[in-house]
C-alpha cells in the first residue's frame, strides 16, 4: 500500500508480467467496496497492453486466471499523464525500456540515451516513465 498526496494504492505484480491494482481517495476510506477502483493488467502479448478498469468480482478472476470471464465488463481508461513522456504500464516494464537504452548507449555510444532509472507518472498511478536521473521513484 503506498499513499500519495489524497490517494491510496494497492498494486501486486503476477510472475508473468500481468498486475492488479486497487486505488482509492483517503477521503474514501471507511467507504463501502464500491468507493473502490479495479484495474487490471495483461501479460505482454495476451492481452490490451493498457491497465483496464474492472470490478471487483472480475478482477478477482482476473487473479486467480490472468483472464476476464466472458463478456465480463471492461473498459480501457484515459491516462490522466500530460507529461509528453513514453508512458509504461509498470515498473517492471519501465525497466526493460530502459535496460534497451543502456544496451543501445553500449553499442551506439550516442550522448542522447541518457535515460537511467525509472519513476512512476506524479498525474497517473499506471503510468511509470524513464528519466535521466539515476535511481527509483515512486
Ligand atoms: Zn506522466
Amino acid at each position: 500500500m503506498s499513499v500519495r498526496d489524497n490517494r491510496l494504492r494497492l498494486e501486486a505484480e503476477h510472475p508473468a508480467d500481468a498486475a492488479l491494482m486497487i486505488t482509492t481517495k483517503r477521503s474514501q476510506v471507511g467507504h463501502p467496496w464500491g468507493k473502490l477502483t479495479f484495474y487490471v493488467l495483461f501479460p505482454p502479448q495476451s492481452g490490451p497492453a493498457d491497465w483496464l478498469h474492472t470490478r471487483k468480482h472480475t478482477a478477482g478472476h482476473f487473479a486467480e486466471h490472468l483472464s476476464l470471464p466472458a463478456g465480463a465488463y471492461r473498459v480501457r481508461v484515459f491516462s490522466k499523464c500530460h507529461c509528453n513522456k513514453v508512458p509504461y504500464a509498470t515498473r517492471q516494464r519501465a525497466q526493460a525500456a530502459l535496460l534497451d537504452v543502456k544496451i543501445k548507449r553500449v553499442v551506439v555510444r550516442s550522448a542522447d540515451m541518457i535515460e537511467r532509472g525509472v519513476y512512476r507518472c506524479p498525474q497517473d498511478d499506471r503510468v511509470w516513465h524513464l528519466t535521466h536521473r539515476s535511481g527509483q521513484h515512486g
